[in-house]
């Protein structure tokens, strides 16, 4: 087995003009680089085999992480995992990100591996497309012809496919603020810690007067691309979280999925471990404070 890329050159612009410019120029040939955490080990393997690497490391502005007066949360693509995990306004704002993110990989690997890295390498099993749609993020794009919005449902397509085009890059990620009534809850299975999930849930949950007035799940590591699964939550709305209710709705969400089978789980284990994260994610998010309720 090969362990070196092929021959490639290397580009760091400074503008997205200047990225748009080296894409057109080498179309099909260029690759952009972010982290390089998934693009070098994939080019290792020459999986992927760019004649021209185009790093976003020189764009200052991609790298930008603020909350506007309004309080939204933008993000730029070239954010890193760790920065993320470092940032105590994101930590308080947006609970849910840190407690998701310490399940990507390893330190070492969150340090150098960037939000629009993982959102654009596409794996079905990676966290930030599902934790963005469970937030209802928006994704900016942008190319020659322009800037468009996409909303996080939208975005994953495929095993590793996105609805970002030939020509275009991923500029920043747009996360809306949620008041203090949501709580949040994920489980994911995976062989050791740090390795992708072989199957996960990612859940939010609105709590008023200790009744559920509204829930989301996703499901990830499962299907092609995670999946937004509200309606398997339904029947929990309007009571209090209660164990036979967060029971039916792991077996309702594995009911629902069409989990593919791979090297790493066969599809019946696959739907087994829905039923396991999404009850685990719905008790991580009610939290100790519910435990007792209608048992
Ligand atoms: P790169 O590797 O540089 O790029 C990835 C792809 O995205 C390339 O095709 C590149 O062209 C494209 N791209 C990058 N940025 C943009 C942009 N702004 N616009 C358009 N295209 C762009 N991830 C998880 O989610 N969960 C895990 O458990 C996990 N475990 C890992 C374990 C190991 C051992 C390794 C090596 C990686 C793991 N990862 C995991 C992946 C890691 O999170 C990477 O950080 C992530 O995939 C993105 O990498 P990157 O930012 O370095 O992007």
């Amino acid at each position: 087995m090969r362990l070196k890329p092929s021959a490639f050159s290397y580009r760091r612009p400074t503008s997205v003009n200047e990225v748009f410019s080296l894409l057109r120029e080498y179309a099909g040939d260029a690759k952009i680089i972010a982290g390089g955490q998934s693009l070098v080990p994939a080019m290792n393997l020459r999986l992927a085999t760019p004649k021209m690497l185009v790093d976003l490391g020189g764009i200052p502005a991609l790298s930008e992480l603020r909350v506007s007066e309004s309080g939204y949360l933008y993000a730029g693509a070239m954010v890193t995992h760790g920065r993320f995990l470092s940032d105590p306004l994101v930590l308080r704002d947006w609970p849910m990100i840190g407690k998701v993110l310490p399940h990507v990989a390893h330190e070492a690997i969150r340090t150098r591996g960037t939000l629009g890295g993982s959102l654009c390498h596409g794996d079905p099993a990676a966290e930030w497309p599902a934790l963005c749609m469970l937030l209802d993020a928006r994704m900016t794009l942008c190319g020659l012809e322009g800037k468009r919005e996409v909303a996080a449902h939208e975005f994953s397509l495929g095993v590793y496919e996105t609805a970002v085009r030939e020509g275009e890059l991923l500029e920043k990620v747009c996360f809306p603020p949620f008041d203090t009534e949501w709580r949040w809850g994920c489980c994911e299975v995976s062989r050791r810690q740090g390795d992708f999930a072989l199957a996960g849930a990612m859940v939010g949950l609105r709590l008023r007067g200790g009744v559920l007035i509204d829930a989301r799940l996703v499901v990830f590591g499962v299907e092609d691309k995670p999946r937004r699964m509200d309606a398997e939550l339904s029947h929990l709305l309007g009571q209090p979280p209660s164990i036979s209710g967060f029971s039916r709705a792991g077996l309702f969400a594995a009911m629902n999925v069409s989990p593919r089978a791979d090297l790493h789980a066969s599809a019946d284990f696959r739907q087994d471990l829905v039923i396991v994260c999404v009850e685990r994610a719905l008790w991580d998010a009610a939290g100790t404070e519910f435990s007792g309720v209608a048992r």
